[in-house]
């Protein structure tokens, strides 16, 4: 069983022509990749087509005002990592939702529900930079990648040769339906969570933003979940036990990072 998984790992990268390895930005963590990151974009940009179709977009000036002003500075933060990718920030009118998300290729959604828990600027860069963490290290590829390897049994070195495109791109839509929840987002692993808290916490440091901030934000998060107000959000999200322990574990780094960039203005 075992040497079949192997056997078509290997198969698959080799298929898709492509290296399944790359290096997650930040963290220099290895991490497994076999989907094309096109594909990946292709899909998502159709997903997101797909919730501005069904969603109702905010026409509070405040909140869009805000989402537009703190995703532009976590933008700028991550351009290097991420040359090519232009950001697209929506405000989905939600109240019931305190919820965001950002998706392979850059397009970020953010639930009007989330502003009861926000007060000013460095709260929502808490949340933006967090998914904006999980685009950069491209934790969706790696999710969907995970369940290529686990379903996608069907792609094998057998496959026609003009057949190949067709399937490959059926297996990876499956593995990406799969992989959705509520058919928006991805859920991912603890790690990631914990990867994309450590990666988001430096980033709202670089973009100006007090870190100090995560922790009154996730705090305030906690006791809407704890009084049942939140009862999917952030489902697959590390107890806050762990959370916390990391944020403080990165804090002093964080924390430098925000003053180098407040002694430059
Ligand atoms: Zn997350």
């Amino acid at each position: 069983m075992y040497s079949q998984l192997i056997t078509f790992c290997i198969s698959f990268i080799i298929l898709l022509g492509i290296s399944g390895c790359t290096t997650v930005p930040g963290t220099g963590r290895s991490a497994l990749i076999l989907v094309p990151e096109s594909m990946l974009i292709e899909q998502s940009n159709s997903l997101f087509r797909e919730m501005r179709r069904k969603n109702r977009v905010s026409t509070n000036t405040k909140f869009n005002a805000m989402v537009r002003r703190v995703g532009r500075n976590i933008a700028q933060v991550v351009r290097d990592d991420m040359p090519a990718t232009s950001w697209d920030f929506i405000v989905f009118e939600d109240s019931s939702q305190a919820n965001a998300f950002a998706m392979p290729g850059g397009k970020v959604g953010i639930f009007t529900g989330i502003f009861d828990l926000v007060d000013q600027d460095a709260d929502l860069a808490t949340v933006i930079s967090h998914e904006i963490a999980h685009v950069v290290a491209r934790h969706g590829n790696q999710r969907v990648s995970q369940q290529l390897l686990l379903t996608a049994g069907g792609i094998a070195l057998g496959v026609a040769l003009d057949d190949e495109d067709r399937r490959t791109r059926n297996a990876v839509l499956s593995a990406y339906g799969a992989g959705t929840t509520l058919g928006i987002t991805l859920p991912y692993s603890r790690g990631h969570e914990l990867e994309a808290d450590k990666l988001g916490l430096i980033y709202m440091a670089r973009a100006g933003y007090d870190p100090r901030r995560s922790l009154v934000f996730w705090e305030k998060m906690m006791v809407k979940q704890r009084a049942g107000v939140l009862p999917e959000f952030l489902s697959t999200h590390p107890a806050h036990r762990s959370r916390l322990r990391q944020l403080n574990a990165t804090m002093d780094w964080a924390v430098a990072e925000y003053d180098a960039v407040r002694s430059l203005n």
